[in-house]
């Protein structure tokens, strides 16, 4: 048996894509129904549009099936399927503490919650993995979705215990109180998309010794040093391509964690749009002096942002580049102002079917790429501090 909230229409409106592209139509389907004992049927209260959403409809994402669009979604849930309940313990918590009329928010993929890949936190590779709003799964723009894996897969935004994360049980309820839900439904990608970017690059071995002020391999190990690093060799240099709304939030993710950690930094961020430059810089006034640590931030066209790095870092380049948009000459871009043992941490979705560099071109700049799609389910708890604070 599953549990409902009230009697549910047979059926809804959805926004359906059809093949080859530009071709979006908002159709009367039927309202999903559960599959699976594990799965939530959600109804959507507010759905995103998302970058990747366009790469579909422009056909430049080798879809070739009609489905309901949209994978960032917030509502409520309005059905559950048997294996929600008390009898459900020792599985993920929402199992056995979901209820009908939670208001729940989605990562844009789905994921168990239970196996090896989601243990270690890379839930957006489950093997039972789907995105919304694709083939493999009917999308959150419409009246209703189904969740499968939803025990392993949604928020519980009814319940700031039901995580945990840096921010005690109360501050997180005034802030689930507080925030709106046109805000909390950045959680669903934009914002935990942001976050890894910016958590990448901080977090990556080849920036640690600037981070850590111990030369590489030094700068992995406990110990005497033999070279010394000057102040001026931990200025950490970041440029971020692509200034849409991931790209603001990977921004503001990194200043926080560069002032939280007081380190000197130089962010260059870059857009060939103008409004989107300016956005950046409103966003950017808008942090409070201690908010921006010990640095400063610049956004710039494309060749005025390549002059400032070989200014800022005579000539050697970015310590790290955070490539938010995901075509050829955003990725070239990367390459052309990362240093050499350098790191570019790239979000955003690549349709072409090869990369622009030739291997002797990666060789001779000891580059790292750390590509792919945000583990959106991981980086929630993160995400929400960030919103919360
Ligand atoms: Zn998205
Ligand atoms: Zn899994």
């Amino acid at each position: 048996m599953s549990t409902t909230s009230t009697a549910m229409p047979e059926m809804m409106k959805a926004i359906r894509w059809h093949p080859p592209s530009f071709d979006i139509r908002v159709e009367n389907i039927p309202v999903p129904q559960i599959q699976d004992p594990d799965d939530a049927i959600v109804k959507v209260t507010l759905a995103a549009l998302c970058g990747s959403d366009l790469h579909v409809y422009r056909g430049h994402a080798g879809v070739d099936q009609i489905h309901t669009s949209g994978h960032e979604f917030i509502g409520e849930v309005v059905e559950l399927g048997s294996n929600y309940g008390a009898h459900s313990q020792g599985r993920p918590a929402l199992y056995s503490t979901l209820k009908v009329g939670n208001k729940v928010v989605s990562p844009f993929t789905v994921n168990c919650g239970e196996c090896n890949v989601c243990r270690l936190g890379y839930t957006c590779r489950c093997p039972l993995s789907a995105l919304f709003g694709s083939p493999a799964l009917e999308g959150g723009q419409a009246q209703y979705v189904r969740v499968p894996k939803a025990g392993g897969t949604l928020f519980n935004l009814s319940d700031a215990k039901s995580w945990t994360s840096s921010l005690s049980d109360e501050l997180k309820g005034k802030a689930l109180a507080g925030i709106a839900d046109s805000s909390l439904l950045m959680l669903a990608d934009i914002l935990p998309t942001g976050v890894f970017a910016a958590l990448q690059a901080m977090n990556h071995p080849k920036v640690l010794p600037a981070v850590s002020g111990r030369p590489w391999p030094a700068s992995f190990f406990p110990g005497d040093v033999s070279t010394t690093m000057l102040a001026e060799d931990r200025m950490l240099t970041f440029a971020i391509i692509g200034l849409g709304p991931v790209g603001l939030c990977a921004s503001v993710s990194l200043l926080d964690m560069l002032s939280a950690q007081q380190l000197p930094y130089q962010i260059i961020a870059i857009d060939p749009v103008e409004s989107r430059r300016e956005k950046a810089l409103a966003v950017y006034s808008k942090i409070e002096q201690e908010g921006k640590g010990l640095g400063k931030f610049v956004a710039q066209s494309i060749d005025d942002a390549k002059k400032t790095v070989a200014d800022w870092t005579g000539g050697v380049g970015c310590t790290a580049v955070l490539e938010i948009v995901g075509n050829t000459s955003a990725i070239s871009l990367a390459y052309d102002i990362v240093r050499p043992f350098g790191a570019i941490v790239s979000v955003g979705v690549h349709g072409e079917p090869q990369m622009p560099f030739t291997g002797r071109q990666l060789y001779n700049k000891n580059v790292s790429f750390d590509f792919g799609r945000c583990p959106a389910r991981a980086m929630f708890p993160l995400a929400f501090d960030l919103l919360g604070a």
